[in-house]
């Protein structure tokens, strides 16, 4: 790996709170790193301190193996675009996207070539005249991204860039903005609060809780082999059984969870299980021993949710392809088998169960 940002030990405090806490990671040259974590979690703070806009309270940034401690933002050579990051509205959009380069006087023509390349790089040259007002979100940050890109940064930092934005767009934007990606080869920092736009987007991820980093790894990594409770129930949703570890497994109600070979007999432990990990079918077979009744199904269209009651009165869902949905109705009585269990023993900072229950 080739780092073209190096974050050290970074804090940052505001008066006696710590926004951003020890935080150390690098981000790849010509690649994505998503920070990701929920509100306040210190995320913008981050990227705030790498663009020069806000002061570390200790800890060191290189980009391209130099100290940015002491640059100012015009010297950083960072490109931004922030959620909601207005453009300026008495300015075209030629105008808005000449910006950078009129501030650096850059001569007319240069500026000129270089605008209309942007232009159609996002695709807008047919709205070079129009004004703000006159473009949609989607197409606002269009420009956001072509004003960002104009002086050519050496990176990119976006900052919840769809967040303002509806579902479909979001999904469109994302789509365009990683062909745009391969063909720039720019190397971004992308925060977001939505880990389906980390994993999408991004080559390699940070997940930030509380201001301190939960874990660092590539998509599947934070997905599939979680480091912690958190990066469990907040990277994908997860069924959270709680119980005590015996031979390796945890004792749950009256399930035996596999997965606790690393827990010692007796001590309380947390298993986290996909949704798409909990089996189910209408006879005990091979594994899915555990009996339960179907509480609700939740038809999202290519899959459903399937809301499970289990013999014992724990409550777990199970999503299902549809084509696999063997008609289950409410009520009826299934069996399942709960697989790929991540266990954990329970946090030691004191925080409460309830601040980790996954999201379904
Ligand atoms: P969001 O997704 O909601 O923007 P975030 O993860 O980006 O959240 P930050 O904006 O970095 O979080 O904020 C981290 C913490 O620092 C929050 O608790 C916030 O209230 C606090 N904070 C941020 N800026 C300041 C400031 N200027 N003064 C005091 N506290 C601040």
């Amino acid at each position: 790996m080739k780092p073209m940002i190096v974050v050290e030990n970074l804090t940052k405090k505001f008066g006696d709170f710590v926004a951003v806490e020890d935080v150390t990671f690098a981000a790849e040259e010509g690649k994505i790193t998503a920070l990701l974590g929920p509100s306040g979690s210190g995320k913008s703070t981050v990227l705030r301190i790498i663009a020069g806009l806000e002061e570390a309270t200790s800890g060191r940034i290189e980009a391209a193996g130099t100290e940015l401690t002491r640059l100012t933002v015009q010297e950083r050579r960072v490109g931004f675009v922030f959620q909601h990051y207005a453009l300026f509205r008495h300015m075209n959009v030629r105008e808005n996207i000449a910006f950078g380069l009129s501030v650096r006087k850059e001569s007319k023509a240069a500026q000129r070539s270089r605008v209309d390349e942007l232009l159609q790089l996002v695709r807008l040259e047919a709205f070079a005249d129009r004004y703000p007002s006159q473009l949609s979100g989607g197409q606002r940050q269009r420009v956001a991204l072509a004003r960002a890109l104009a002086p050519k940064p050496r990176v990119l930092l976006l900052d919840e860039p769809f967040g303002a934005l509806d579902a479909s767009v979001r999904r469109d934007l994302r789509l365009w903005i990683q062909e745009l990606h391969e063909e720039l080869g720019i190397t971004s920092l992308l925060v977001t609060h939505d880990q389906e736009e980390a994993l999408e987007l991004a080559h390699s991820v940070v997940i930030l809780d509380h201001g301190r980093i939960e874990q660092v790894g590539t998509p599947s990594e934070v997905y599939n082999q979680p480091a912690t409770p958190f990066v469990a129930g907040f990277v994908g949703a997860a069924n959270v059984l709680e119980g005590l570890v015996i031979g390796g497994r945890v004792q749950s109600g009256d399930q035996l969870i596999t997965g606790a070979g690393h827990l010692s007999d007796g001590s309380q432990a947390s298993a986290y299980i996909r949704p798409h990990d909990v089996l189910v079918v209408r006879g005990s077979s091979n594994g899915a021993s555990i009996q339960a009744t179907v509480d609700r199904v939740v038809d999202l269209g290519w899959t459903s949710k399937v809301h499970l009651t289990l013999y014992d009165g724990q409550t777990v869902i199970a999503e299902l392809p549809n084509d696999q949905i063997l008609g289950l109705a409410v009520q009826d009585a299934v069996f399942v088998d709960l697989k790929n269990a991540k266990v954990f023993s329970p946090p030691d900072d004191g925080k409460s169960r309830s601040d980790e229950l996954a999201v379904l």
